[in-house]
């Protein structure tokens, strides 16, 4: 299936001169939807998975139902002043701006296979700081698995030293 047909772009948003990849026309067609989700459920079996973890909000949609899909859990890593409990926090630069993100202190146990989720990767600093948090805590980042990749911006420079899925290429 071409995922690519999918995705819309929108011109001038959130900023003048951004082509922002619209993935909600790929996720309201059920058929496309479990097509994306469940090559990256191969890929995560093939990774021996044993939780997921993604950065709000679209990191949610693409993660939660592979983790629903392999029966493991699902750990939200979201923006500061979210989470209810205690958190460690990392900080980053992003395509539109600063910012930081955290995770529960306890949502990782020592030792355990992560994949990463996320529905873009452009330069790579939502996933940099979100593989800071899972190894702070000392999960071990076994992949990461995007739908979309924006190949211009190199961010797969940055995660070298990791091993990674894009569905869809720009
Ligand atoms: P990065 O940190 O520069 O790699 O930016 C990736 C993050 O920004 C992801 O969490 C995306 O959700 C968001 N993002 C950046 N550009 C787009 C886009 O064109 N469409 C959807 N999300 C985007």
């Amino acid at each position: 299936m071409d995922l690519k047909k999918y995705i819309t772009i929108v011109p001038d948003w959130p900023k003048e001169g951004v082509l922002f990849k619209d993935i909600t026309t790929l996720m309201d067609n059920g058929k496309a939807f479990k097509y994306a989700t469940d090559l990256i459920v191969q890929y995560a079996r093939e990774k021996r998975v044993d939780i997921v973890v993604g950065p709000e909000a679209r990191g949610f949609i693409i993660g939660c139902p592979v983790a629903y899909a392999l029966g493991v859990g699902f750990a939200p890593v979201r923006k500061e002043g979210k989470l209810p409990r205690e958190t460690i926090k990392a900080d980053y630069g992003k395509e539109y701006g600063k910012d930081a993100l955290t995770i529960h202190k306890d949502a990782i146990k020592k030792g355990q296979r992560v994949l990463i989720t996320d529905d873009l990767l452009a330069t790579g600093g939502t996933i940099e700081a979100t593989i800071e948090l899972v190894e702070r805590l000392g999960g071990i980042v076994v992949g990461i698995a995007f739908l979309i990749e924006l190949t211009y911006l190199d961010g797969r420079r940055k995660l070298e030293d990791y091993d990674l899925l894009s569905l869809i290429n720009f």
